[in-house]
């Protein structure tokens, strides 16, 4: 099949996950559980990565991850503050608030899909006393649902609102190795040396075929953690299989190269749509998504050509991904079929 532009999820698995995963599964029996050497390494493997001593634990998807993580941070009558088109509030058919037994989002509409630390201010203190939910967590998406990042000097105001505040910081780091291919720093600075507590590091947009990774910079906070992942239905009896793929993004720096790589795509997708008669950018390109205004008569001859993508705002605003292997000729490709509808 053609590659498409719909989602970073539309591809597959990359080959350095997938030689690991048949790998671990030609060794043979191992314990289940993550009990295995696989499992063991991997979180080694991470810990080194963020230079810090942390608690690391795989779950399926990234949705498993935000809903159970928002929840550790959170009593019932808590609630999130995130973005107005945050994942964990628009694209999650309320699975942290499930995990959350009656938490709440509290959410604000600025610009690019990014708090700030004034909105951030005024949601923390919006309300007081027993009749309100009480804020306990801030959430960052990185990089965000419109593509953009937060740099570090961008997260330490938020994460410092957030501190005054008493909230914990969780990232929804579904494409956080996007992010740091971005912006080139390491990824202690862009999460715990910035305030962050825990991180959704995604590793299925990236090149896996399952598990995304739960990291929590301050241990204490993992406290009896393992229950609620076995109780959410989230602990792989096979972790290794799993762990195994992520040794396979870990080593070299594979998830680094597929993540710039797939950030090029998007940079040439829109390098080459700017200039086209009544297509515009919405939004800066700082990660592997091109979000564009395209009229609707174009989308159309588009669709018709066989390309697929999400309108996501009103009738025009469209949402293009590129993913680990996204083809030079895949872009260009959509280019000359955008061009050409363009000019008919
Ligand atoms: C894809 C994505 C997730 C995870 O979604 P799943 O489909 O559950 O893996 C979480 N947050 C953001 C911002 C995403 O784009």
């Amino acid at each position: 099949m053609r590659q498409q532009f719909a989602s970073d999820n539309n591809a597959g698995m990359c080959p350095q996950a997938l030689e690991r995963f048949l790998e671990a599964n030609k060794a043979g029996h191992a314990l289940g559980y993550g009990g295995d050497p696989w499992t063991a390494e991997a979180k080694a493997r991470i810990a080194e990565l963020f230079e810090t001593d942390c608690e690391v634990f795989f779950v399926f998807n990234g949705t498993a991850a935000n809903a159970l993580s928002l929840a550790q941070l959170c009593r019932p009558y808590n609630a999130v503050i995130a973005h107005a088109l945050s994942h964990i509030d628009t694209d999650e058919a309320g699975a942290p608030e499930f995990f959350m037994g009656g938490g709440k989002i509290m959410t604000a509409d600025t610009p690019l899909a990014k708090l700030t630390p004034k909105a951030v201010e005024e949601l923390a203190t919006r309300y007081s006393g027993t009749h309100h939910v009480k804020p306990a967590v801030l959430s960052l998406t990185q990089a965000t649902e419109l593509g953009t990042v937060y740099a570090t000097s961008e997260l330490r105001p938020l994460t410092e609102v957030a501190r005054r505040h008493g909230l914990k910081v969780h990232m929804d780091g579904a494409r956080f190795a996007n992010a740091i291919a971005r912006l080139g720093c390491s990824p202690a600075d862009l999460t715990w040396r910035s305030g962050v507590d825990v991180l959704c590091f995604g590793g299925v947009k990236n090149g896996l075929a399952v598990g995304d990774a739960i990291v929590f910079f301050d241990r204490a906070l993992a406290h009896e953690f393992g229950w609620r992942v076995k109780q959410g239905g989230q602990l792989n009896s096979k972790m290794r299989l799993v762990s195994a793929a992520w040794l396979g993004l870990l080593e070299n720096d594979v998830w680094l190269s597929n993540a710039r790589h797939a950030n090029t795509m998007a940079d040439r997708l829109a390098a080459g749509l700017v200039g086209i008669p009544g297509v515009k950018l919405i939004a800066p390109v700082e990660a592997n998504g091109v979000f564009a205004d395209i009229p609707q008569e174009i989308q159309s001859a588009l669709r018709a050509k066989g390309w697929q993508f999400y309108t996501f705002f009103g009738e025009t605003g469209c949402r293009l991904m590129c993913a680990w292997d996204t083809a030079p000729e895949t872009v260009d490709q959509f280019l000359a079929d955008i061009r050409a509808a363009a000019s008919a």
